[in-house]
């Protein structure tokens, strides 16, 4: 079967879905490898790789989406791509079902097949190798860290040098998933101070063990709405939470916010108010812009300056790291692809016993499987 990717067509969106490195293993697995010219140009990989790794170049969307069998892309495909793909296709790639009702039934349509790497059954610790949310939250996190050192005008590390002596930078994280803890990791490394907070009290040891300290909110109420996510907190805690937050607006130097509760807006945590409190050259970087921003002030996709504040609110952190975040994104496509090819011979098939498989599939040969029913977990 030939496996085919195309360049992505999404405004901004520097990734490609695979990367030659993985052409050579796709090719081990048996499949045939067609990329369209220029896929990996904004990330710095360019045909004449793809072709010594193995992959046919082809010139256009039109004859690479004709010719596959399996298309592996990075973004949820537009009307327009999903007009080219051959029917009963295969796909795989971010897609989101409950945010793109429409694709989901021009894909049924075409009687594609679609494995949509965002329903990933994360729970499942073998699916861990495949989890492309956890690898791009984990680059969001260190670039975010980039961005606030960018923007920031000192160091990070507290220095004694001849020319006076500078104190570490404060650094704040707002929720410490896996956005989060990457930002602690990263801010640490550069010696900075770091404190974080999270609803979800199980999250203080690992913000301990990357170097942070875990800040509590003085008001007993558990967060963990299941399956590892957050819950609504009440009014009591976020009233509680406001307080202490505004507290440690007025003492940090850098505030990085990855806050979400799924399937709803992101918490606003950053009040103009704590903005406004903060010393001037400070940075914000809010990670849940997309989502609505967990501070009021943020303006999704914009680095804008209030109160003598940077309030960074880039919604295009992965692809700022497009070669980092391809090379991880695409071993998460390949580890789908060994599951899907365990015969090791360049055909696919879709196990629906399996459930890591199961919860991928959201549609079979033209009929939506998605939402898949809850694992039975141990
Ligand atoms: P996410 O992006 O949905 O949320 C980010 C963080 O925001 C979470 O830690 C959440 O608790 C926090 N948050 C929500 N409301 C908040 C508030 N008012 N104040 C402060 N923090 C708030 O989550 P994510 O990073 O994608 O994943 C969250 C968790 O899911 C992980 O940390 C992990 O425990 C779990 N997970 C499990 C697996 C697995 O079991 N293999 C894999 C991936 C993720």
């Amino acid at each position: 079967m030939q496996i085919g990717v195309p360049a992505e067509t999404a405004a901004g969106e520097k990734r490609v879905a695979t990367v030659p490195d993985v052409v050579e293993k796709l090719v081990k697995l048996g499949f045939a490898v067609a990329v369209q010219s220029g896929a990996g140009d904004a990330a710095n990989f360019a045909d004449d790789a793809y072709a010594a790794a193995g992959a046919r170049i082809v010139p256009t969307a039109a004859d690479l989406w004709a010719s596959s069998d399996i298309v592996f892309k990075v973004r949820a495909p537009s009307p327009q791509e999903v007009a080219l793909m051959r029917e009963g296709g295969m796909l795989l790639g971010f897609v989101w079902p409950a945010q793109n009702p429409e694709l989901m039934q021009q894909l049924a349509a075409r009687k594609a097949t679609v494995l949509a790497i965002d329903s990933l059954p994360r729970q499942l610790s073998r699916a861990q190798k495949m989890d492309a949310l956890t690898s791009m939250a984990g680059i969001s996190g260190y670039r975010a860290v980039i961005e606030a050192a960018h923007a920031f005008g000192r160091f990070f590390n507290g220095q004694i040098t001849a020319a006076g002596k500078v104190p570490p930078a404060k650094v704040f994280v707002a929720g410490a998933g896996v956005a989060g803890l990457a930002a602690i990791g990263t801010a640490a490394n550069l010696g900075a101070i770091v404190r974080a907070n999270d609803t979800r009290a199980e999250v203080a040891d690992q913000v301990v063990s990357l170097g942070g300290e875990f800040v509590k909110v003085d008001y007993e109420e558990e967060g963990s709405g299941g399956g590892g996510y957050a819950k609504v907190m009440s009014e009591g805690f976020m009233q509680a939470q406001r307080e202490m937050y505004a507290q440690q607006a007025k003492d940090a130097d850098i505030i990085i916010t990855t806050a979400l509760i799924p399937g709803k807006p992101a918490p606003k945590l950053i009040t103009a108010a704590m903005v406004q409190s903060m010393k001037p050259g400070s940075v914000i970087v809010d990670m849940a812009a997309e989502n609505g921003g967990n501070c009021e002030l943020t303006e999704p996709g914009q680095a804008v300056v209030k109160h003598g504040v940077t309030i960074v609110g880039y919604t295009d952190l992965v692809s700022r790291l497009a070669k980092q975040s391809s090379t991880l994104y695409s071993n998460n496509l390949l580890r789908v692809a060994e599951e899907l090819c365990k015969a090791k011979d360049g055909v696919v098939v879709v196990n629906m016993e399996d459930d890591a498989i199961r919860g991928l599939t959201v549609i079979k040969d033209g009929t939506v499987t998605w939402p898949a029913p809850p694992l039975k977990l141990p």
